[in-house]
């Protein structure tokens, strides 16, 4: 890290949560994403909101999230740049030690209590991106001849005489 240091790592002790059942707390705060780099260009240009919600019960804690992030960066189809916003929720159940048939399930281990919110929630974020991010759904992307922006009008290029070989290419892509 050079220069100006990140804001503190947001690290929630869960002591407490463990030992008293039935606690709930609710919290909002801003994740900095903005370092965060993807296909070669830095996505999260505004922070991400998240409102996240704590509840324990029987010795463990549940987590759920709410977040709301904003991805600026070109269409994979037309290449135009665009800002798309989504709102994923998450729930983990936060556990201090894992019983034998807990083990295949979907816990997050936390044996000193100490749960790294941030690193948390940013996985769980990268796990969500969309596997291709589109500036709409139906995105007519760019003319193979002539490189028109098809969603700003037709090019007039017969698409008939695609080439036999780059057809093939072409329902590959
Ligand atoms: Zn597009
Ligand atoms: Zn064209």
């Amino acid at each position: 890290m050079t220069g100006k240091e990140k804001a503190a790592v947001v690290i929630i002790d869960l002591k407490r949560f463990f030992q008293a059942d039935g606690l709930s707390e609710s919290f909002s705060y801003e994740l900095d994403l903005s370092g965060m780099e993807l296909g070669g260009v830095k996505p999260f240009c505004a922070p991400v909101k998240t409102s996240s919600r704590l509840t324990a019960f029987g010795g463990s804690v549940l987590l759920q999230a709410e977040t709301a992030y904003t991805l600026t960066m070109p269409c994979d189809r037309c290449f135009e740049t665009v800002s798309r916003t989504f709102t994923p929720c998450f729930s983990h159940t936060l556990v201090q030690e894992l019983s034998s048939q807990e083990e295949d399930g979907d816990w997050i281990l936390v044996p000193d209590g100490k749960l790294d919110l941030d690193g948390l929630l940013q996985e769980d974020i990268l796990l969500d991106l969309p596997v291709k991010f589109l500036c709409r759904e139906d995105c007519k992307g760019l003319c193979p001849t002539c490189g028109q922006n098809l969603n700003e009008g037709s090019c007039g290029c017969t698409q008939r005489e695609v080439d036999p070989r780059l057809a093939v290419l072409q329902k590959l892509l």
